[in-house]
């Protein structure tokens, strides 16, 4: 009796400490919705770890986590094929490098601002740590939409987008690497322009290279392939198969098309894929390598693929979350799964949802697949297997070494099981069987924090 009403002081005190924190949040951070969303997420899932262990009050973590360490906002001018002038804002928000130097993409979108580089950098924090390999937490980006652009309007805008982020990264203590609007062709601009500036070939600054110049094999696959390795584990521990399952993808991009490859690979069916203007629907399966030539080559709207395939359907502004399905993957972007899109998804019988993006459902979202038994893999373990090779990346840089497809393929199959096996414990051991958004968030929490006290208040 005594132990049990203990336990009860500890939540709530761990929950006052947890509320305080977040309302200082959101006047420190006024407006900044997706920042907000992305700690209310995370300060609720830790409380069960708070409470247990009060050392993390007394050091103060959560104010320090919840503050990046730097955040860096630039002008980036350029001058498009007419000659006339534009300026974006660039930013990089380099969040927590308590287990390494700072890790993360760069988006280039015009929704890109501060609080989008900080829901995704502090978000960052959780996931690289998952990996289970020694890097901090950042991301960084721009509002420069690279849609519409030629060839040599992208290389002015990376050209310049470098020039000053250059100053702020370095194999050991920042490495950029791509997201939404930064593919190979983006990664290789900026790459050559901070080797000039530099001087120096220091491969290991930025991952998602070519692989004529240290790139990884399977960097390009691992988001998407690391997904669905990570939804396999979710529906095997809960008595399920991937194989013959129906399955609706969000976005056409990098995460969207090697989920799709290897949803297939493993005896799936995915029906459906999109991009921001509309949905396809192919009852036989969406042809992969048709997504490929047309996003990856030929850089064209999904709408073509119905050119391509007639017998498929295209549905201009769609809602892909209309359609029934086994499996949803959400690929695209943030909030993109409103509560009454998680809604349709459970009235259309869905079993289970990970998300490829980083938080494509809203808050309210995941509640409704908790309650309604939905397996869940949040963005923070579901989506690692990108960044953890990009870290296998940063370590063959190191070596001057290339691993093949095989091996580092091996080494993303091993991270996403662990990723799944270490969140899926933690749900258990702090009593949330089977939440893998608690679970994720205090594992990943649980390393950065007791490494922060052993490193001193800094
Ligand atoms: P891409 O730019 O390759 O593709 C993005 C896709 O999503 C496109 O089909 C795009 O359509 C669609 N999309 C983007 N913004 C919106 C929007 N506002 N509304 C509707 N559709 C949209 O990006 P990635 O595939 O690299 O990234 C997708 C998601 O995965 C992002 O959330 C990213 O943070 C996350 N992620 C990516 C990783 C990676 O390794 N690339 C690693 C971990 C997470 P359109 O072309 O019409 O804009």
């Amino acid at each position: 009796m005594a132990q049990t009403s203990t336990i009860q002081n500890d939540t709530k005190a761990a929950e006052e400490y947890a509320a305080r924190v977040f309302e200082t949040i959101k006047q420190r951070n006024p407006g900044e919705t997706e920042f907000h969303q992305a700690v209310e997420e995370f300060l609720n899932s830790v409380i069960p770890a708070l409470a247990k262990e009060p050392k993390y009050e007394a050091n103060g973590i959560l104010e320090q986590l919840t503050e990046p360490e730097r955040l860096i906002s630039f002008r980036v001018p350029w001058v498009d094929d007419s000659g006339a002038v534009n300026v974006n804002r660039g930013y990089r928000v380099q969040f927590n490098s308590a287990i390494g130097p700072y890790k993360g993409g760069l988006r280039f979108h015009p929704s890109v601002t501060g609080s989008i580089v900080k829901f995704l950098g502090f978000e960052q924090i959780f996931k690289n740590s998952l990996t289970g390999l020694p890097i901090g937490g950042g991301k960084g980006g721009s509002d420069f939409d690279p849609k519409g652009k030629s060839d040599a309007e992208v290389m002015r805008f990376c050209q310049s987008f470098m020039t000053e982020l250059q100053k702020h990264i370095g194999p050991d203590t920042d490495v950029p690497a791509g997201d939404i609007g930064v593919g190979g062709r983006e990664i290789g601009y900026l790459f050559g322009q901070y080797k000039r500036l530099r001087g120096a070939y220091d491969a290991g600054t930025l991952t998602g290279k070519g692989l004529s110049y240290g790139g990884s094999l399977a960097r390009t696959e691992a988001t998407g392939y690391g997904l669905v390795y990570f939804t396999v584990e979710m529906l095997e521990a809960a008595g399920e198969t991937i194989r013959g399952k129906k399955i609706v993808v969000s976005g056409s991009g990098n995460v969207a098309i090697y989920a799709i490859e290897k949803a297939h690979e493993l005896g799936a069916k995915v029906i459906v894929c999109s991009d921001s203007a509309g949905f396809v629907y192919d009852k036989e399966g969406i042809k992969v390598e048709t997504v490929k030539q047309l996003k990856e080559v030929e850089r064209k709207r999904i709408s073509e693929y119905v050119i391509i395939h007639p017998s498929a359907e295209y549905y201009a502004g769609g809602d892909v979350w209309s359609v029934p399905c086994d499996i949803a993957l959400p690929c695209a972007t943030q909030n993109e799964i409103n509560a009454d899109q998680a809604r349709a998804l459970v009235k259309n019988g869905v079993i289970a949802v990970a998300e490829g993006a980083n938080m494509p459902s809203t808050l309210e979202a995941v509640d409704i697949y908790h309650e309604n038994k939905v397996l869940f893999g949040p963005a923070k373990a579901a989506n690692a297997g990108g960044v953890a090779v990009s870290a296998l990346e940063m370590a063959q840089n190191s070596t001057r070494m290339s691993w093949t497809f095989q091996t580092v393929d091996e080494h993303l199959q091993n991270i996403m099981k662990d990723i799944h096996k270490n969140s899926s414990n933690a749900a258990s051991e702090y009593g949330a069987s089977g939440n893998l958004v608690i679970g994720s968030n205090i594992a990943g929490f649980l390393k950065v924090a007791d490494t922060m006290i052993a490193q001193g208040i800094i």
